[in-house]
């Protein structure tokens, strides 16, 4: 049987719900493991969307 995932973020033991890109997710989270995915658990995925949407409207508004 296969293991479960765990969220990548450093101190993090939760199962991870979900698998973002780790240019992304490097600016936010202090990550472990290599590769390009990250896998990351329902509360850091939570704070990852918000992060990321922070950013992209910044980016329409022309901040970024
Ligand atoms: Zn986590």
């Amino acid at each position: 049987m296969a293991k479960e995932k765990t969220c990548d973020v450093i101190g993090c033991d939760e199962p991870s719900v979900k698998t973002v890109s780790r240019k992304k997710a490097e600016k936010i989270f202090h990550l472990k493991g290599k590769g390009t995915k990250v896998h990351l658990c329902k509360e850091h995925y939570k704070e990852f969307k918000k992060k990321t949407k922070k950013e992209r409207q910044m980016e329409r508004i022309g901040w970024v």
